[in-house]
């Protein structure tokens, strides 16, 4: 396939003129939604920025979000090695889902097996609860989930998170001056905690950050 043919030509379409679209969260990296698009909701697409697909079982266009309010803001779009499918990195607001889910694969099928299973794999990875833990805070941001104290956080919006950071920055201070590993150790969760909602309600993909430490890691470290 020539690569200096533009998008809508290297599409292979399937027999009913469609192509299924990934929709991924260009923030959290979580797999949202799958749909079909048509050469006409692709092209409206890639004009406008926001996701339209075609709506088998209404058979229409459809521009999601236009009537929920949950829009997705396109961030990049990719095609496969053969044609057939779409990857679609998006910026969601709201939840993805119609149910109110953040993503639409909320529901889990058991696989046997040892490779297999949350538990399992998080255990071979240390990092594993960060992981977590920016999933729920992708999800409470999606979902606003009552009485949840990350919905709260969103709710109230910057200057309260910079606040918390603030708090937890001089209580992570506090501890450590005092030697008091107990408390420093419960003080920089909450840090981390309140700066990984920051990063997600500033746009910043938590990537980016490990990106950022990787690429200095390569170089020889200044000292201030
Ligand atoms: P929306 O595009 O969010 O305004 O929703 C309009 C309609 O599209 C809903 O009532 C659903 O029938 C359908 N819909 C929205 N999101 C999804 C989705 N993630 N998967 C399947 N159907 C959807
Ligand atoms: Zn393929
Ligand atoms: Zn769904
Ligand atoms: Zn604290």
């Amino acid at each position: 396939q020539d690569q200096q043919l533009p998008i809508l030509e290297q599409i292979a379409w399937n027999a009913d003129g469609l192509v299924p679209a990934i929709v991924q969260d260009a923030l959290s990296k979580e797999v949202l939604m799958m749909a079909y698009m048509n050469e006409e909701s692709l092209k409206l697409s890639l004009e406008s920025g926001q996701t339209w697909f075609w709506s088998r079982s209404r058979n229409e266009l459809w521009n999601k979000g236009a009537t929920s309010g949950n829009t997705q803001q396109i961030v990049s779009l990719h095609y496969d090695c053969d044609g057939d499918t779409l990857l679609v990195k998006v910026r969601q607001n709201g939840p993805a889902c119609h149910t109110g889910a953040y993503s639409c694969f909320y529901r889990e099928g058991s696989v046997s097996g040892e490779a297999t299973g949350s538990s399992a794999s998080a255990a071979e990875d240390r990092f594993a609860p960060l992981s977590r833990l920016e999933a729920t805070i992708a999800q409470r941001d999606a979902e606003r989930t009552e009485g949840a104290y990350t919905t709260y956080l969103f709710e109230k919006g910057v200057e309260k998170i910079v606040k918390k950071i603030g708090e937890e920055s001089a209580e992570v201070i506090i501890a450590a001056m005092k030697r008091d590993t107990v408390e420093l150790r419960s003080e920089s969760a909450d840090l981390i905690f309140h700066l990984m909602v920051l990063l997600r309600e500033q746009g910043v993909p938590f990537d980016d950050v490990l990106q950022e430490l990787e690429f200095r890691h390569r170089k020889p470290v200044k000292k201030d």
